[in-house]
């Protein structure tokens, strides 16, 4: 790798210096020897070029921000920081930042601009919004979120609760996430397992913990967390935990793993179904708990798929009484919540009663999974099946232990089954609130509604007619859960008007024709729109399509509250540059406008009475922390002042075995948090939730066009390899994604640092198909899918297992004033796949395992950046601080 000495002209990077010899020209910029004799402040705050919210000091001079450095402080990070972090410098100076806010004055796609005040472009939108509303509807306008860095979710769904569209996205959702969220939120309550999104926090304290044996299926939190997730399970490592990790490619965490499973894209679920079924019939579980404190010994009628009750409850704080099969008297006997000792009920078992048949849980979960042996796995996933059986031995023998399940499985249409089937491998080995496992309900400050976003949502403004209009919301019910429409619904909509045709788009993200499936189809549907707002803090390919542009804050410029494991931080600002507002005081300003042109709704939503738990608007973010903080008699600069503040003893924090405490309201065990107060691995919720939206929605809603089933079963991937021969003959090679160190979703491409690091995207390709397909290393390929054809460059490694082939997404702000916008050359969501079949659940679409040919090109795109030199125009830029004038608009 060369260095590009120019680079490193604006930054202080310790230890660098020595690697440049005597001669060289470059400048060596040392706080220590400041000539001006200006004080560098240093000020604790917290990253968020990625979700993880590292603890970053801040060296600040004179208002500009000259170096960072982690803070030891930070429990998870340790006083660690990624290349992501530390290029904030070169982030926030970058020369092109949207500074102002910007009027399009060319065509719509020419993106020429001008300058206009904040006043104006408010004004703008929100007359163009309420023109909307006012000749077609609320639901006529939608808004988007998504794609890292500096996110701002909540605000976006409170918005648009208040302005009353149902209508936002996120590609995240049910691509990202959400699946997951879902299943262990419906199956035990608590926390789900992902690294790379700040749980697992089992895993940030090597010296305590008796973790044996850790999985990593799906997740590299060495490349997708570094300096947090990344770290801890190196220290695990030191400490002789054993790792398994299931992963087509051979990523720092599976060179180092005791088992690596190279699966092949997008079988997840059928190698998840094999684990369950070797458990099961090698009786590795922990019968103990799966008996007493999961629902698998009660009986479902196997006609209706739900549960028999003896009788519902009228306490809430006590759950239904279930049927259960009792041997002692060969019958159907009720179950007193949480156990009745009198009783012998069975596990397994197939019962009729009066002609109606029965099975238990257990029962229905054992003949779900009966069909996946471990040869038939292996045959599926393109595994060994000895590895396999290694792999769970491991995992169920060598405890206590747990499974880290990460974005892979949330990629495909099977995404909410592979988190159901992680979940039920944790809950069936009773890896669930005892020290060494992941599922946690460890203790919170209090502080926040909503972990880590105190932007409170006030869902109940959305009024019932409004939400029944939510674009694929009744048909994927689990998206409700955040409060989220569907985007091909979005999408459909957009082009076909059917149910209606959405005219109004606002949107913040990294670039959004980066991070949509099948990113061309996007582009027909912005020239349908009336009118269309990006606020973000650069240009991007999708600033090029729309009306107004408005400059958002980077992480540096921002405050927010971050709750790390027992402590308390201030993301603070430290600067500020040209006209850039904080996007959660931006949506408060377009709500204040639209009040005062006559919406009701948003003229109420500063109306602190009216709005009672849902806050009043704001002017400053202040006022949110400050009422959010009072809750544990802080403030907002009292945080700032001693961040980070210890909420509470890392030792009463860390609470084990919450379920086994007694809830003082009834004088039993509390339980879990599911309707049976047991975990839930028969998961008769999912089909509550198809027919009603019930517990996410606060109404019924028109069922789903088919049950959402309660257990988890395996779908092959559409454009299957296996089964399809006409299809793999021309597209040969099954392609799957995920994250590298440098960037964080669509962020970064325009960083100078990184992008010498990785300058253009490459594709991993075994030599045998390298050889097979003519294809050299550093050659310039198309890789080409039934949507549409890219360029990359190849990688011929052993690091990807045959047949399959990796891509990182990505885009080219170079060639942003091109034709291209930046988005077409290498963006492997012009191959990805955005229509049906969708998850069942919450309409996940085809990100990875679909199938594409790799062919040599005649060389790299037009206009592309590959060279140091070429990214010299994007070198950090002198920019002063602005003063604060425009933070109380
Ligand atoms: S992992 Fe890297 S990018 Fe993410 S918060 Fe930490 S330092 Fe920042």
């Amino acid at each position: 790798m060369q260095i590009n000495k120019d680079y490193l002209d604006a930054i202080d990077i310790k230890g660098l210096e020595a690697l440049l010899d005597d001669t060289s020209s470059f400048k060596k910029v040392d706080p220590s020897e400041d000539d001006s004799k200006d004080e560098i402040k240093k000020i604790k705050t917290n990253c968020r070029a990625c979700i993880q919210n590292c603890g970053v000091v801040a060296h600040v001079k004179n208002g500009r921000v000259i170096k960072l450095e982690g803070n030891p402080e930070d429990p998870m990070s340790k006083g660690r920081m990624c290349a992501k972090g530390l290029a904030g410098i070169q982030a926030l100076y970058h020369p092109n930042r949207i500074k102002y806010p910007m009027k399009r004055v060319g065509e719509r796609g020419e993106n020429k601009w001008k300058r206009i005040s904040w006043d104006e472009a408010i004004d703008i939108i929100a007359k163009k919004l309420m023109e909307t509303y006012e000749n077609y509807g609320a639901e006529y306008v939608f808004c988007s979120t998504g794609g890292g860095g500096n996110p701002e979710i909540w605000s976006i769904a409170r918005f648009c609760n208040i302005f009353g569209t149902p209508n936002w996205f996120e590609p995240g959702c049910a691509q990202c996430y959400l699946p997951r969220v879902l299943a262990y939120t419906m199956m035990y309550g608590g926390d789900d397992p992902s690294i790379a999104d700040s749980n697992a926090l089992e895993i940030y304290f090597p010296e305590e913990t008796p973790m044996k044996t850790l999985v990593l299926w799906g997740t590299a939190p060495s490349y997708s967390c570094p300096a947090t997730g990344g770290g801890a399970v190196q220290d695990l490592r030191s400490k002789s935990v054993k790792t398994v990790v299931v992963d087509p490619r051979f990523t720092p965490d599976a060179a180092k793993s005791d088992v690596w499973l190279p699966i092949r894209p997008g079988t997840d679920v059928a190698l998840m179904l094999a684990w369950i079924r070797y458990i099961i019939h090698e009786k590795l579980y922990d019968e103990e708990f799966v008996m007493k404190w999961t629902n698998l010994p009660y009986l479902v009628n196997v006609e209706t798929k739900m549960f028999v009750r003896a009788k519902e409850s009228d306490n809430p704080d006590l759950p239904d009484t279930f049927m259960v099969w009792d041997s002692k008297t060969n019958s159907m006997q009720p179950m007193e919540y949480p156990w009745n000792d009198e009783l012998s009920p069975v596990l397994e078992g197939s019962f009729t009663v009066d002609g109606v048949e029965y099975k238990t849980g257990f029962q229905l979960l054992k003949d779900q999974v009966e069909e996946y042996t471990l040869e038939k796995a292996a045959e599926i996933c393109q595994l060994d099946a000895d590895k396999i059986k290694e792999a769970i031995e491991l995992f169920a023998k060598n405890s206590p232990s747990g499974l880290a399940i990460g974005v892979a499985t949330d990629q495909t249409p099977n995404s909410v089954q592979a988190a159901m089937g992680a979940a039920t491998l944790d809950l069936l080995m009773g890896n669930v609130e005892k020290p060494g496992t992941l599922l946690q309900r460890f203790r919170k400050s209090g502080t926040f509604d909503m972990p880590n976003y105190p932007v409170p949502i006030a869902a109940d403004r959305l009024p019932p007619e409004q939400l029944k209009k939510r674009l694929g919301g009744n048909e994927f019910k689990g998206l409700g859960i955040w409060y989220a429409g569907h985007p091909t619904s979005i999408l459909d909509a957009v082009l076909t008007g059917e149910p209606y045709k959405p005219r109004v788009w606002i949107e913040r993200s990294g670039n959004k024709l980066g991070n949509v499936a099948n990113s061309q189809k996007w582009e027909k549907a912005l020239k349908e729109l009336d009118f269309i707002v990006h606020m973000y803090m650069y240009p991007t390919s999708f600033s090029a399509y729309a009306d107004i542009l408005l400059p958002t804050k980077e992480w540096l410029e921002t405050d927010m509250m971050v709750e790390v494991c027992n402590k308390l931080f201030a993301r603070q600002g430290v600067t500020h540059l040209w006209e850039t507002i904080d996007e959660t005081v931006i949506w408060s300003m377009i709500a204040r406008r639209c009040g005062e042109l006559g919406h009701e709704a948003c003229r109420k939503a500063f109306d602190s009475e009216y709005m009672g738990k849902d806050l009043a608007y704001w002017d400053s973010v202040d006022e949110i922390f400050d009422h959010f903080l009072s809750r544990i008699d802080l403030t907002w600069d009292k945080l700032k002042e001693i961040t980070p503040y210890e909420y509470m003893p890392k030792e009463d924090w860390k609470t084990y075995y919450v379920y086994k405490q007694i809830d003082p309201k009834t004088g039993k065990p509390a339980g879990f948090p599911t309707p049976s107060k047991k975990c839930e691995i028969y998961l008769e919720s999912m089909i509550t939730l198809g027919r009603t939206g019930r517990p996410f929605s606060p109404i019924d809603l028109p069922p789903a066009s088919k049950d959402y089933e309660p257990l988890p079963y395996y779908l092959e991937p559409h454009e299957d390899p296996v089964n399809d021969k006409e299809l793999t003959k021309e597209f040969p090679l099954t392609m799957t994604g995920g994250r590298i160190p440098l960037f964080h979703h669509n962020t970064l491409r325009n960083v100078p640092w990184l992008r010498e690091l990785y300058p253009v995207p490459e594709i991993w390709i075994n030599p045998r198909d390298a050889e097979k397909y003519g294809v050299a290393d550093g050659d310039w390929v198309w890789v080409e899918s039934k949507r549409g054809k890219i360029r990359a460059l190849a990688w011929v490694t052993e690091g990807i297992k045959p047949e399959t082939v990796y891509m990182e997404r990505f885009w080219n702000p170079e060639t942003l004033d091109t034709e291209t916008h930046g988005w077409k050359e290498m963006n492997v969501n012009v191959l990805t796949k955005e229509d049906a079949p969708f998850n069942d659940v919450v309409g996940t679409y085809t990100l990875r395992a679909f199938q594409v040919k790799v062919y040599k090109a005649e060389g790299p795109p037009e206009g592309i950046w590959t060279k140091p030199e070429d990214f010299r125009k994007w070198l950090p830029q002198p920019s002063d601080p602005t003063e604060e004038v425009l933070s109380k608009k």
